[in-house]
């Protein structure tokens, strides 16, 4: 069986591109609970309407309604899962492993970057969101402007892309991320990759992390 994966990283270090990648080659399923806060904001759903003002602020979403979610989608018995942005803090970590995993073989990869380059790289991000395709106005630009070069849906600009969220977004992650990790350290089973290097090489490391 698989390793269960976590992906840990900045907001803007490629997790989402290389989840893609381990969906298409590895067969995994993907969950990311930012996608999932953003489904319940575009239903409408009490939840969504409760979450919506945290999320455009770039602050952490209550633990518990956070796990709720991401328990009520996923089901690691049937599949290997990549959990992308879950977990945000120590807590959360706790969380996956007591509700979640509940001792499931996984393997948390650290995508490792310096912060200081995020900025610009974040607020030039545009999603589509039908194919799942992240383009980058700078470093991938789509063929035709506004428009995915797959599915020509129009491409959005997430509302907590812009330069003052996701400075915000940065501090939280700055400090969060050194007792998740020291906690994965610790359970034997963290990955640092230098996520600076091309989406090629980062994924190569996944590859060998996911097989070793
Ligand atoms: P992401 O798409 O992972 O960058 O998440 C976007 C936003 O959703 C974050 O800035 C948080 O406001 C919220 N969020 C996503 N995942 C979590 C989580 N595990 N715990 C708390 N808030 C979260």
């Amino acid at each position: 069986m698989k390793p269960q994966l976590i992906l840990l990283g900045a907001p803007g270090t490629g997790k989402g591109t290389q989840a893609k990648r381990i969906v298409d080659e590895f067969g995994y399923s993907h969950i990311s609970t930012g996608d999932l806060l953003r489904g319940e904001i575009a239903k409408g759903s009490d939840l969504g309407k409760k979450v919506k003002s945290i999320i455009d602020k770039g602050d952490l979403v209550n633990d518990q309604v956070v796990l709720e979610l991401l328990n009520a989608n996923c089901s690691i018995s049937d599949s290997a899962y990549i959990f992308d942005g879950f977990p945000r803090n120590i807590e959360q970590s706790e969380l996956l492993e007591e509700h979640v995993l509940k001792g499931a073989a996984s393997k948390a990869i650290y995508f490792d970057i310096d912060l200081d380059i995020l900025v610009e790289r974040i607020s030039n991000r545009r999603i589509a969101p039908k194919s799942g395709e992240i383009y980058n106005l700078l470093s991938r630009p789509p063929k035709v402007e506004g428009k995915c070069d797959i599915s020509g849906e129009d491409l959005i600009h997430r509302k907590d892309d812009t330069a003052e969220t996701v400075r915000n977004r940065l501090e939280v992650f700055k400090n969060t991320i050194a007792p998740i990790l020291d906690y994965y350290e610790g359970r034997g089973v963290l990955v640092r990759i230098d996520a600076s290097t091309s989406a090629e090489e980062v994924f190569a490391k996944v590859g060998e992390a996911i097989n070793s």
